[in-house]
């Protein structure tokens, strides 16, 4: 059986793990290694037993603990060459080394990955599609926009993991500065919650069987108001959520079963 979990999402740091069993892959480490160890004890696996860490971009609530868990557990780690270069994370040994390419899969024990660019202001940043037991699965977070590009990425995947940062009206009318909103609302910022409804639509008609919210805003958003808009989309359009599809929202601090 697959496990695709979310060990924590939002703004303040990012983790998630999927695993077939045999190999049990971590993507991102947007908290510390000590979290880490707790959050995988409690999804029953050791962080000794994982296979490789998987980088989105370089952005500290994806790479908080990215340095340590790697040179701790010498796990072998992904990302772009750009992102790698844009990295603060401490020294990463060469041998752990292992540079990707958006639209280059490979392997990962017995786990396919294929990384796919997503419109985000960092220097190189991927989401990534997962192939186990025949499956596919993917995570698609700090997208500014959905193009037809990542669509056509994440489109007939069992489940997702996607991006639904903000209301808009709450980011407009609330304390952040002016460059930040610009920022937020930007075609390479984050995606509100109006259009991850509009992409889980396209998901469900495309087969997906799970959704689940994730990289909600803390000041800009609430799981309940997440939900609501996706939830309301996808009636609009006659599905029975429960019972045609899945929904849920990614808990902030604990795991989400993806
Ligand atoms: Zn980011
Ligand atoms: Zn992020």
């Amino acid at each position: 059986m697959v496990n695709f979990i979310s060990l924590i999402s939002g703004s303040s740091g990012n983790a998630s793990v999927i695993s077939d069993g045999r190999t049990h892959i971590l993507t991102d480490c947007g908290m510390s290694g000590a979290r880490l160890k707790d959050a995988l004890k409690k999804i029953g696996i050791a962080p000794e037993a994982l296979s490789a860490l998987l980088i989105t971009h370089e952005h500290i609530d994806h790479v908080r603990g990215a340095g340590v868990i790697a040179r701790r557990y010498s796990l072998p780690v992904y990302a772009t060459e750009k992102t790698f270069s844009a990295l603060n994370c401490g020294r990463i040994d060469d041998a752990l080394i292992r540079v990707i390419k958006p639209d280059r899969d490979f392997e990962i024990g017995t786990v396919g990955v294929l990384p796919f660019s997503i419109p985000h202001d960092a220097a190189d940043p991927v989401g990534y599609n997962y192939f186990a037991e025949g499956e596919k699965y993917s995570l698609a977070t700090d997208i500014g926009h959905i193009n037809d590009y990542l669509l056509s990425h994440i489109r007939s995947s069992r489940a997702v993991l996607l991006e639904s940062n903000h209301n808009v009206g709450m980011l407009e009318a609330g304390s952040y500065p002016y460059h930040l909103k610009r920022r937020i609302l930007s075609d390479t910022g984050h995606l509100s919650n109006e259009y991850a409804a509009k992409c889980a639509l396209e998901l469900v008609k495309s087969g997906t069987e799970r959704i689940t919210l994730g990289h909600l805003s803390r000041e800009n958003n609430t799981p309940e108001l997440a939900l609501l808009e996706t939830h309301t989309a996808l009636t609009d359009a006659g599905i029975n959520v429960g019972t045609d599809m899945r929904l849920a929202v990614a808990k902030r601090f604990e795991a989400t079963r993806i």
